[in-house]
């Protein structure tokens, strides 16, 4: 009897209810789901070689005939062989098998056999341990492209084959999920033809045109879902602020604004002032002056009646925030209030209480803003700042903030302003992300750039150093100190033998530099005189507000610290960093940490120490040096470190992607996005019967992340 789609795996042979349980943890459950577990990799088993002829140390087919019956021996208690010499015209090759007692009774001898494998040579004899093997043209495992997939404990390659071979009869029966005009527009292989070669390819070109019309259709779907968010978005209520005469807050500003600044300060007013709400991203590199806009949106919205949250990712941050906004805005009468989790529960629940009664207009936090419990009285803006650390679903949880229901319009805002009304959501990035990419993680938003950082800096002079030069390195930073500067020394870790600081944060690493016995090293032996600082993720807050305050005042002269101080920290008298097993860290973050210098009028210098002698490292920190444009960096850590730097560990919140690899797809990407417009500026909502396959498709997509589409 034919399989059929929707039976469970155990109707396939070779699965029992153990094996159906392992499958399930890859997510496969019914035989169609098979056909959708896309192979990680391939193995060409194409080239047939003689036995004398095939090369050692690699897997390898080899065609030959059984010489003798296999003769099977007991070597001890669980260790049974089974050896059997095969033969070609070229020689002979001695095959051993480990505890596969059925191989005696599978091979037979003057037959002839595929054997996959790997050579070795003992002696003068070639041997190949535990090969696979088949009658000579059945082509099923041997002789052919072979799919490698994707596995779990318990469940191999070969099983994962010969299930993906049982249910690909099933893929004549799929229904064509991708529309006709979409197909031929783009040259797209069917889907029956396109799942065949996917995971058994006839020959090279099948496989890359199976492999695009998959990759394609992930990318298209993946668009449709983000173009609908955003379209969904646009559709809905949002508060309208009366716009205000910008120069009033220009006043404000303890600097003219550049020109980067304005253009992006009026594309936000226009955002504020429509009907429906804003998502926009600012991307603006380190120090370009990201800052002042978020005040400005802020500003403006507190005028008009509204509240504003600014989101940071750490408290630090979230502290300067508070510190700077209050500065700036307390006097034009806005009230700045700061929510952050290590507040005291008194102060937090008097916050709160602010919060909700209206009483503070500007409140600058971190996740906590967003925690359970948290009611505004009228969230008008949310502004995340540094948002590579926030995905999609968290800005749609942000969003949500908004939708508290009952609270009354209030007077000065526009009427219709209504107690469903979104609040408008303003991001804020300072990791350049190329163009392309960004199409992908920020689909959902409107972009603008601040491309131009302000007047009178001078670019951050970088050196990459050896060891060697450390004794010069120490008396670099006594200079600056001398000088009435304050420098950053950044260790990759915490204590020694602990794992990096932050959110990568687990893996052992003996040989890395540790802020504690760095710094007390420091203190006693090469700087007594001067005053020293720590500050590293373990601290308290308390203690890393104090750190970084002391640090802000110039009561600490060199601050040894992890990457928490990576985004954002201004101090503008810092004049030197240096980067302590520099190799250790990725490019856009040794960019981001070089950005905490370079803010004031001072000359400033980034000091990159390593040890390496891998010339790709090497490589890649001359790039550093050699340029200060963050997306000229950016492009380079995506080129040499693929995307996993900015799409990795999913906190983008966006479906994962199977197929489509996105440094290498960017043009079947941008193809993916034109159909998807396309289809949607034809069909909306999707509700035509022949678009309904893309619909469910979409929504099977982003599963994961329902609060998006539900
Ligand atoms: P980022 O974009 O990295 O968040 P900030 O907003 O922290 O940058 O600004 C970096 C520094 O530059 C701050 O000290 C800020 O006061 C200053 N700054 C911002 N805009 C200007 C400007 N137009 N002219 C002079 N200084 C500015
Ligand atoms: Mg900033």
């Amino acid at each position: 009897m034919p399989i059929t789609p929707d039976a469970p795996l155990t109707e396939c042979s070779g699965v029992g209810e153990e094996r159906a349980k392992k499958l399930a943890k890859l997510g496969l459950e019914r035989v169609s789901s098979l056909l959708f577990h896309y192979p990680r990799d391939y193995e060409d088993r194409r080239q047939v070689y003689t036995a004398r002829d095939a090369p050692l140390g690699q897997r390898v087919c080899i065609s030959a005939t059984a010489a003798e019956h296999p003769r099977r021996a007991r070597i001890r208690k669980g260790l049974e062989l089974v050896q059997v010499k095969v033969v070609d015209n070229t020689g002979a090759l001695h095959l051993t098998f480990f505890n596969q007692g059925y191989v005696d009774r599978a091979i037979r001898a003057g037959e002839e056999y595929v054997f996959y494998g790997t050579v070795e040579e003992q002696g003068r004899r070639r041997t190949m341990a535990n090969p696979i093997f088949e009658r000579v043209g059945q082509g099923t495992v041997t002789g052919r492209i072979m799919p490698v997939y994707p596995l779990t404990a318990g469940i191999s390659n070969h099983l994962m084959a010969s299930l993906t071979r049982q249910a690909l009869p099933c893929a004549a029966g799929l229904p064509e999920t991708l529309p006709q005009q979409i197909r031929q527009g783009h040259s797209l292989a069917a889907l029956e033809f396109s799942i065949k070669n996917i995971h058994f390819p006839e020959d090279e070109e099948a496989l890359s045109l199976a492999r695009r019309r998959l990759t394609f259709e992930e990318l298209f779907y993946l668009s449709v879902g983000l173009t609908r968010l955003k379209s969904r978005r646009a559709g809905e209520e949002g508060v309208p602020l009366p716009s205000r005469p910008m120069e009033e807050f220009l006043a404000l500003l303890p600097f003219a604004p550049t020109g980067a600044q304005r253009r992006v300060m009026e594309e936000v007013a226009r955002d504020l002032s429509a009907p429906r709400p804003m998502n926009r991203l600012i991307q603006g590199d380190v120090g370009s002056g990201k800052t002042a806009v978020a005040a400005f949106a802020g500003w403006l919205c507190a005028k008009s009646g509204g509240q504003a949250a600014l989101m940071a990712p750490t408290e630090v941050l979230a502290e300067q925030h508070y510190r700077s906004l209050s500065a700036l805005l307390a006097p034009a009468g806005v009230r700045v209030g700061l929510l952050t989790g290590s507040l005291g529960a008194a102060e937090k629940k008097r916050v709160r209480k602010a919060l909700a009664e209206g009483e503070i207009d500007f409140v600058a936090g971190t996740h906590a803003l967003i925690s359970d419990g948290v009611e505004f009285h009228r969230l008008s803006l949310m502004v995340a700042d540094e948002q590579h650390r926030f995905g999609v679903a968290q800005r749609a949880a942000l969003a949500a903030k908004g939708a508290t229901p009952g609270t009354p319009p209030q007077a000065g805002l526009a009427a219709k302003g209504g107690a469903s009304a979104a609040p408008h959501v303003l991001v804020m990035s300072a990791t350049p992300i190329p163009r392309t990419l960004a199409l992908i993680i920020y689909g959902d938003l409107d972009v603008s750039v601040i491309d131009q950082l302000p007047p009178g800096r001078t670019p951050v002079e970088t050196y990459v150093v050896g060891e060697d030069k450390r004794a010069r390195m120490y008396g670099f930073v006594r200079k600056q100190v001398e000088a009435g500067r304050q420098v950053y020394i950044i260790c990759p870790a915490v204590e020694d033998g602990a794992g990096l600081d932050g959110p990568e944060g687990d893996s052992p690493a003996m040989d890395l530099k540790a802020v504690k016995s760095y710094a007390e090293n420091l203190q006693i032996n090469v700087f007594p005189d001067l005053r020293l600082g720590i500050l590293h993720g373990k601290m308290k807050p308390k203690e890393k507000e104090a750190a970084m305050a002391a640090f802000a005042k110039g009561e600490i002269q060199v601050l040894v610290a992890t990457t928490v101080v990576e985004v954002g920290v201004d101090v503008p008298n810092a004049s030197l960093i240096v980067i302590e097993n520099a190799d250790r860290f990725g490019l856009s973050q040794l960019h981001q940490l070089r950005g905490r210098v370079g803010r004031g009028k001072h000359q400033s210098y980034c000091v990159l120490i390593t040890a390496t002698r891998n010339p790709d490292s090497m490589a890649r920190l001359r790039t550093l040096a050699s340029t200060t444009d963050g997306f000229k960096i950016s492009e380079e850590d995506l080129k040499l470190r693929g995307p996993g730097d900015f799409f990795g560990s999913r906190q983008h919140g966006l479906p994962q992607l199977k197929l489509a690899d996105l440094a290498g797809d960017m043009r079947l990407l941008s193809e993916a996005q034109e159909a998807a417009r396309e289809l949607l500026e034809d069909d909306p909502d999707l509700s035509k019967a022949e678009n309904r396959p893309v619909l469910q498709r979409v929504r099977r997509l982003f599963a994961d992340t329902p609060d998006i589409f539900n």
